[in-house]
């Protein structure tokens, strides 16, 4: 088989979809480039995560053609690749429903730094424009609104977020659900303070070196 660790991390990271209560169902999507050889592992479309094994994980190259896998691919196929073109240092895409930054998408809200730990996608979380879910109109909504962020939210839908690895791109969608969340209450309770943008530049700053020596930065 394959790329059997990155078809296998693929499995795992969806189990933790369900468990981190990111998404139910089949809702959102993972996928890994894998850089060397030029293909991307992505879930299939609209199996349940639980039951998806790592043969069912799709391989496609990056015109999206069938490489191995028999299941269908997602149908957010044409967004994954659409930021693998436009930004070839990533090598993850996750897409979630999580409750509270979708409920924030519905509203059309981005956003702002209410909580530093918006700094894990940038100094705030923009939103994509709505379009239908898997259409080319999507990908080209979100690759415009995600430039210089590594998450953003689809309009009426959900949340996108990238990184350099599987892991760093689902610990991002992760904090970025958190952050949804304490913003909403907030908000239903008063009015939020916003961190400035020199109090931004310092967090963005720490991020580089924060944890032990040899562990990465929180985005
Ligand atoms: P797939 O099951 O086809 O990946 O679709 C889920 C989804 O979230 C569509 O936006
Ligand atoms: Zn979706």
């Amino acid at each position: 088989m394959m790329l059997r660790e990155e078809r296998e991390r693929i499995v795992e990271f969806g189990k933790r979809l369900i468990t981190s209560a990111l998404t139910t169902g089949s809702g959102g999507n993972l996928s890994i480039l894998d850089g060397a050889r030029q293909l991307v592992a992505i879930t299939p479309s609209g199996v349940p995560y639980p039951e998806i094994v790592a043969g069912d994980v799709v391989l496609v190259d990056l015109q999206g053609r069938a490489v191995e896998g028999k299941p269908r691919p997602s149908s957010e196929l044409p967004l994954h690749l659409a930021l693998y073109e436009r930004y070839p240092q990533i090598r993850a895409v996750v897409h979630t429903h999580s409750v509270y930054a979708t409920t924030l998408a519905c509203l059309g809200w981005e956003i702002p730094p209410a909580h530093y730990l918006v700094g894990c996608a940038g100094r705030k979380v923009p939103v994509a424009p709505y379009a239908t879910f898997g259409s080319p109109e999507l990908a080209a909504n979100l690759v415009r609104a995600i430039d210089g962020y590594q998450a953003a939210l689809l309009a009426n839908h959900g949340l996108v977020s990238i990184g350099a690895s599987l892991e760093k791109a689902f610990h991002v969608a992760e904090e970025i659900e958190f952050v949804a969340r304490v913003y909403l209450q907030a908000k239903m309770v008063g009015e939020p303070a916003i961190l400035s943008a020199a109090e931004m530049d310092r967090v963005l700053e720490k991020f580089t070196g924060y944890g032990q020596p040899s562990a990465k930065s929180p985005s």
